[in-house]
């Protein structure tokens, strides 16, 4: 029988990614709906190929589009509007799983809809985790979903545990997650450098294809910061018990160190698709349509430490975890803005963690009780850095160029 799939985001880098798996195994997978906010284009025609119940769109003009598109092409399916279409589409009675690969907050609330309803959650939007870490656990464990982590590297973490892991290192001799970065595009590079860097430079990365803002945090090390956090509130964990191991080659995509000396690593080609089948098959695999490891091919693997000094970002996430209630929520968005800033070259990008860490100097020690003083603190760090913003170009300071 076909399992039933939303795809959250369905016009980014995972959502084709994803597209591209179903189409390998169409019987053993439906399209329920799919998501996009802008490339209404895009949307028509993967709706035109998948034939999903549904597409959810942002705006009522973009509805009007994709309806007179939908219609040149002679296909019908319903065209949804608004975030609380997302919702319903993640949520439905019909859906067996979804994959959540909208990026940022704006993927929080589908997100969390999906584990309340007792999905299988394919979660690539790790911004929703960082906000909303152990809200989000309780709901996967209150409502029976499944959750399985498609980041490449918490998904090689996933593999690499034993399979009856429950969030206990001890009971299974588990000493350490070896957390891989590749470095991004500017690994090795002074600070000097950096600030004259371009947002086109920042989104090239060596390894990976993805979205833009992904590119940029890979860039200055906050999607390592993001995925420490990520990892602790996935695997129940400190932060001094994730170390980030800085492995240019991307071939291993993570690692658990154990008790007795053994690592178990998990190694493929950077292709997002591998994790994705793997999270929508499991505990089967399925064929992912990624070329083999060629061990002879990549010949050696390097491993360095971090430069915490060029690249603050991850530190700041690592304090951000670890001063906990609203701080991660916080540190998400006043990244999100001064990602935004940069690509909109607002802002240098050496001003993309001083803007985060100025905010996170005026973040208060509040805990979380309910998805509000979530949703209240990511309004509040937004307002923060947009009004540090404002200060940043009254004063015309980009950071590293004073
Ligand atoms: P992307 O920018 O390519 O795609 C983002 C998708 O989200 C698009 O479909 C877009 O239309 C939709 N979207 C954007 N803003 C929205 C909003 N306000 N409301 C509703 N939908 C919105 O991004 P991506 O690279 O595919 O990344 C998606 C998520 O997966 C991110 O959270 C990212 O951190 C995570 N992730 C990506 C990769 C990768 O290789 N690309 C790897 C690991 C994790
Ligand atoms: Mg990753």
């Amino acid at each position: 029988m076909s399992q039933w799939i939303t795809v959250l985001g369905a016009t980014g880098s995972i959502g084709s990614s994803t597209l591209d798996v179903i189409r390998r195994h169409p019987t053993r997978y439906r399209v329920y709906a799919l998501t996009g906010f802008s490339r209404i284009d895009q949307l028509v025609s993967i709706a035109v190929e998948f034939s999903p119940k549904f597409i959810v769109v942002p705006t009522l003009a973009a509805a009007n589009k994709a309806q007179a598109l939908l219609a040149s092409s002679q296909h019908e399916c319903e065209i949804l509007v608004g975030a609380d279409a997302l919702v319903d589409v993640a949520s439905a009675k019909d859906v067996d799983m979804v994959m959540a690969s909208i990026v940022g907050a704006a993927g929080l609330l589908p997100t969390l809809a999906a584990a309340k309803a007792g999905k299988r959650v394919l979660l690539a939007n790790k911004e929703a985790l960082v906000m909303a870490g152990p809200l989000f656990m309780q709901a996967i464990r209150d409502n029976g979903a499944e959750l399985l982590p498609i980041d490449s590297e918490h998904n090689a973490i996933f593999q690499s545990l034993p399979a009856n892991y429950r969030g206990d290192f001890s009971q299974h001799g588990i000493e350490k997650i070896l957390l891989t970065a590749s470095g991004g595009p500017f690994r090795n590079k002074t600070k000097a450098e950096l600030s004259q860097v371009t947002p086109a430079q920042a989104v090239a990365h060596p390894n990976w294809s993805m979205g833009a803002k992904i590119s940029v945090d890979s860039a200055t090390l906050m999607n390592k910061g993001l995925e420490l956090i990520e990892a602790c509130f996935l695997f129940n964990c400190r932060a001094d018990q994730v170390q980030v191991v800085v492995h240019p080659q991307s071939v291993i995509h993570s690692m658990v160190q154990y008790r007795d000396g053994s690592v178990i690593a998990e190694l493929g080609q950077p292709d997002m698709r591998t994790p994705i089948a793997y999270g929508m098959a499991w505990p089967e695999r399925i064929d992912a349509g990624v070329k083999h490891l060629d061990l002879f091919d990549i010949a050696r693997l390097d491993f360095t430490e971090p430069d915490h000094e060029t690249f603050p970002c991850l530190n700041l996430a690592k304090d951000a975890f670890e001063r906990g209630g609203i701080c991660p929520a916080v540190l998400n968005a006043a990244n999100e803005i001064a990602v935004a800033a940069f690509l909109a070259e607002q802002i240098s990008f050496l001003a993309i963690p001083e803007l985060i860490q100025k905010v996170m100097s005026l973040c208060p020690e509040k805990l979380v009780h309910c998805l509000d003083d979530i949703l209240a603190a990511d309004k509040w760090a937004r307002e923060q850095a947009n009004s540090i913003l404002a200060e940043f170009k009254n004063n015309k300071q980009l950071a590293g160029q004073e």
